[in-house]
């Protein structure tokens, strides 16, 4: 690459002067005044951009017939030149035409990364953790250089070369080059306070923290400095901790190391080799927005694709690392891999692997599983509605917080639960809501407590619905328990316990139930004794087949959904439904009655979050304690009161 670097100044061509897009213009200035503290990853910006321009070179060599320079050894140069306070980063790669150098060094592509980085407060800013992750491209380079000159010339053989300048204010020049070889120089002026990075010491330093997994050889000052390998081809007995480590951070520009990793290989069905990582943090629950990330493919170590995002289900988005396969042809096009039959297969092979690793993750590392899973459950969730094939295995990574864990921090499996069912039990029983101390309170639970049924806590939105399409598990059908048949549980045991009495007479009870259907009217179709309550006095049912929570997801998306009546239950062993027989009985006071029916009601909507309007119940319950007060006053005395002077 001698004559790379020749100045279009030699010409006697004026330039040609365009402006940034004001995109860019903002991502300059965060650059230059925030990231300062970080900028040495500059330099793993620009190799990364020659490693790419390299992979895309040889792709267009397996493609294409005319292609300029064909068959050279493809590497990265680096040098410097101290006197004159320049860094030159070059390959021979895909390289720039004209329009493509004011699209690409005129414009943001990656439209996410400005606004993630506007995102990000001033201290995060300078943390290369989560910026480093983020890639801020190519004008990173302004950090360091007080003006950049990229001298390109396409692999296009009638493409002319070029010369672009800027000094990082507001425009930049297009000027005529003489190179005649494939490939980008780019050049950058350092600034004063930069010129560390014109010394040999300090990019052999950057170089290999950040980017000593690069493909190509990169030579510093005509010395090699990197060593080319696949880790992911080589045998795993080889291969230490540190080693996947380190490869893991250069692969996700991370700062930490992962939660774990899957190094496999296999001959068939299919060649393959893969290695994937999950990450120690899921970025979506630090409200980051969806991921979108994929794997790297390659074939015989070579890249094919650096993000194939096909590669790997949604639901398993947040898995990096890269695969490897033999049986790929190389020259398959970017576009059209997916429709490639050994594509699929690839990808099969990937997530059946990975959901086998969870399983045994699972079963033989318990502690690790679930780190994994509170973190990544509410993403791999999804696959139980999303992905048919896999759905039996899913299940089994499935975890919930249920009754019969000790606190809301302990979960159980769907196998667990099975395994815990008593005899006679045939369903799976859940109840959904927002916190575990409301669904322990929850009336509809009472029956499933008496019988000692475990109940399945549901505290995620989606949970209902993901668990809902999953229908069944080993067979037993998947139930809210407001929606349980109580039949199904006449056979199992009750808890060991003084039994409470119930109504006597049994036309007193049918009295009262009559009399509460009147004056509730059309809020409710029906109001009958209850078989699930023991401790309240009543429940709410949906006579429509709809559990409380999906009405209430219902009542989210749409302000003025009104549910259908309710089937309202009574417990004939409370005090208050007593007292309630009681009083109707003798023929008066019903409007007492009437009151406590109507308030009855409303609790149990209340109870199921289910009470449109709380504000109307509130003047009669104000009424109500007003009487209450007034009987207490006429039985214990008027005078008894006290009236401090
Ligand atoms: P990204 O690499 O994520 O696309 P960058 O800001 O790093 O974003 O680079 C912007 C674009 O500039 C690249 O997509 C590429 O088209 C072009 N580019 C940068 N460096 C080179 C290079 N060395 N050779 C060819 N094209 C390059
Ligand atoms: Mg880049």
């Amino acid at each position: 690459m001698e004559d790379s670097a020749l100045s279009a100044t030699e010409t006697q061509t004026q330039p040609e002067k365009y402006e940034y897009n004001a995109e860019v213009k903002q991502l300059l200035h965060i650059l230059v005044y925030s990231l300062y503290t970080n900028r040495e990853i500059f330099l793993r910006e620009l190799v990364s951009n020659a490693s790419d321009a390299l992979d895309k070179v040889r792709h267009e060599e397996l493609v294409n017939e005319k292609v300029l320079d064909r068959g050279k050894g493809l590497e990265i140069h680096i040098d410097f030149n101290e006197g004159d306070k320049i860094l030159t980063i070059s390959d021979n790669g895909i390289g720039l035409t004209h329009q493509e150098a004011i699209a690409n060094l005129g414009t943001l592509g990656k439209s996410g990364s400005l606004e993630f980085i506007k995102k990000l407060t001033e201290e995060a800013r300078k943390n290369i953790n989560i910026i480093g992750q983020f890639g801020v491209g190519f004008y990173s380079a302004f950090m360091v250089g007080k003006e950049l000159r990229v001298i390109t010339k396409s692999y296009i053989p009638e493409e002319p070369a070029l010369e672009w300048r800027s000094d990082g204010s507001g425009t930049f020049d297009i000027l005529p080059s003489s190179r005649k070889n494939r490939g980008t120089t780019v050049e950058i002026h350092l600034k004063d306070d930069a010129l560390e990075f014109a010394g040999k010491d300090k990019i052999k330093e950057v170089i290999n923290k950040y980017s000593s997994f690069v493909a190509f050889p990169i030579f510093l000052a005509g010395k090699r400095i990197n060593e080319v390998s696949a880790l992911w081809a080589r045998p795993k007995n080889e291969l230490k901790k540190d080693d996947y480590a380190g490869f893991y951070k250069f692969l996700t520009n991370a700062g930490d190391d992962p939660m774990f990793h899957i190094h496999y290989s296999a001959d068939a069905p299919i060649q393959i080799h893969a290695l994937l990582y999950v990450p120690k943090k899921n970025f979506e629950l630090a409200g980051f927005g969806k991921i979108a990330h994929g794997l790297g493919l390659f074939s015989k170590k070579i890249s094919i694709q650096t993000e194939c995002k096909d590669l790997l289900p949604d639901y398993l988005r947040f898995v990096r690392g890269v695969v490897d396969s033999e049986d790929l042809p190389l020259n398959v096009s970017r576009e059209t891999i997916q429709e490639n039959a050994l594509f699929n297969k690839i990808k099969s092979n990937v997530v059946g692997k990975f959901l086998g690793h969870l399983q045994k993750m699972a079963e033989s590392e318990k502690e690790e599983y679930l780190k994994f899973w509170k973190e990544y459950g509410r993403i791999l969730k999804e696959g139980v509605h999303t992905d048919f094939a896999n759905k039996d295995k899913l299940a089994l990574l499935l975890r919930y917080n249920s009754s019969a864990c000790k606190d809301v921090e302990e979960l159980a499996s769907l196998k667990e639960y099975v395994d815990r069912m008593p005899e006679g039990q045939k369903e799976i029983y859940y109840l959904c809501g927002a916190n575990r101390k409301a669904l322990e309170m929850s009336p509809h639970i009472e029956i499933f407590k008496k019988k000692k049924i475990e109940v399945l806590f549901l505290l995620e939105p989606l949970d209902e619905y993901l668990l809902g399409s999953l229908r069944e598990f080993e067979g037993k059908p998947v139930k809210s328990i407001d929606q349980a048949d109580l039949d199904l549980l006449k056979d199992l045991k009750d808890e060991e316990g003084a039994a409470k009495e119930t109504i006597a007479e049994e036309a007193k009870l049918d009295k009262l139930l009559k009399h509460f259907k009147k004056v509730l009217g059309s809020k409710v179709s029906d109001v009958k004794e209850s078989k699930r309550l023991s401790d309240s006095p009543c429940c709410v049912l949906s006579s429509d087949g709809a559990s409380a929570s999906i009405q209430k997801m219902m009542k989210l998306v749409n302000q003025d959904f009104e549910s259908g009546p309710k089937l309202f239950e009574l417990n004939p062993k409370h005090h208050l439904i007593k007292n309630l027989a009681e009083i109707l009985e003798t023929g008066k006071n019903t409007d007492a009655v009437d009151a406590c029916c109507l308030q009855l009601f409303d609790n149990a909507l209340m109870m199921d979050d289910l009470i449109s309007n709380p504000r109307e119940m509130v003047p009669r319950l104000n009424e109500m304690m007003e009487k209450s007060t007034d009987l207490i006053l006429d039985k214990f005395g008027r005078g008894s009161i006290i009236i401090t002077p």
